[in-house]
């Protein structure tokens, strides 16, 4: 269709101009705008020379772009918003064998997912256990203020692989004729274990064996010195009664916070400090 201006009297009229159009008009050449040097044929409406004259409202193809990219932004909040959660539900349960799911913080059972420490960081302190370094010295100096205080504290577990937290988890689970979620109340699941950090030990009272690995533990003098005295040596009891973690009571689990590593570590369970359980 021909440009509405084109049957005008000279083809330059009939469309708003700026007033170098209207100089234009009057002597039949269009004046360059300013900075052109040159004259361009006057048949042309100057407020078309370049694109068309704007009208003041969005084009078609202009508001349907932002429809467009509205819609997608709406999306993909929505998207986020609905997804987000559903994430854990989505993905293939963490561990194998186990069927459960990831909570929205990241615990499986209530248990909080831990690294498992490098070989070439651990220490061996008493056949079969090792620990990071510096939680197996501050241990042989927490034992030796026990015993000098005439407290015999030994030390039941340490560090654990990712295979051993499997075995135990999976196989003595088994012997035990416990389901998985049962065994999770007494053990984490591989991969979600304190153990696994070499920062954890399993601790007794060397004169009441009959206590280890049981809440009866709380009643010994070891209990009592470490409730006592343990933080002196950055150890602190991971799970006590009605822990916000939902973990069960384990008053013979303790770990080490006294280096930066640890500390880093364990602060996720520190945060859910301000969770519901
Ligand atoms: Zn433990």
């Amino acid at each position: 269709m021909a440009p509405r201006a084109s049957g005008r009297e000279n083809g330059s009229r009939g469309l708003s101009r700026s007033s170098d159009a209207k100089t234009g008009a009057k002597t039949g050449r269009s004046v360059p705008p300013s900075g052109l040097g040159r004259a361009v044929p006057s048949d042309i409406p100057l407020a078309r020379r370049s694109r068309p004259a704007p009208t003041g409202r969005p084009s078609l193809a202009s508001r349907f772009r932002w429809t467009l990219l509205g819609s997608l932004l709406v999306g993909a909040l929505s998207a986020g918003l609905v997804l987000g959660p559903l994430r854990p539900w989505l993905a293939p349960p963490p561990v194998a064998g186990l069927n459960a799911r990831l909570s929205s913080d990241g615990r499986l059972l209530g248990h909080l997912p831990y690294p498992e420490a490098l070989a070439d960081s651990l220490v061996s302190f008493a056949p079969g256990l090792e620990l990071r370094a510096e939680a197996a010295s501050a241990l042989a100096a927490m034992r030796r203020a026990a015993a000098a205080d005439g407290v015999n504290l030994s030390v039941i577990s340490a560090f654990r692989s990712l295979d051993l937290q499997r075995h135990l988890f999976f196989d003595v689970g088994a012997e035990r004729n416990q389901s998985p979620q049962d065994r999770a109340r007494v053990s984490a699941p591989p991969g979600f274990s304190e153990h696994s950090t070499g920062f954890a030990v399993d601790l007794a009272d060397g004169g009441r064996p009959d206590t280890n690995l049981s809440t009866s533990f709380e009643t010994t003098p070891a209990f009592s010195w470490l409730s006592a005295n343990a933080a002196r040596f950055h150890f602190l009891l991971s799970f006590p009664k009605h822990n916000r973690q939902g973990v069960s009571y384990e008053p013979w689990h303790w770990r080490y916070e006294g280096s930066t590593e640890a500390l880093r570590l364990f602060e996720p369970a520190h945060r859910l400090i301000g969770s519901p359980p």
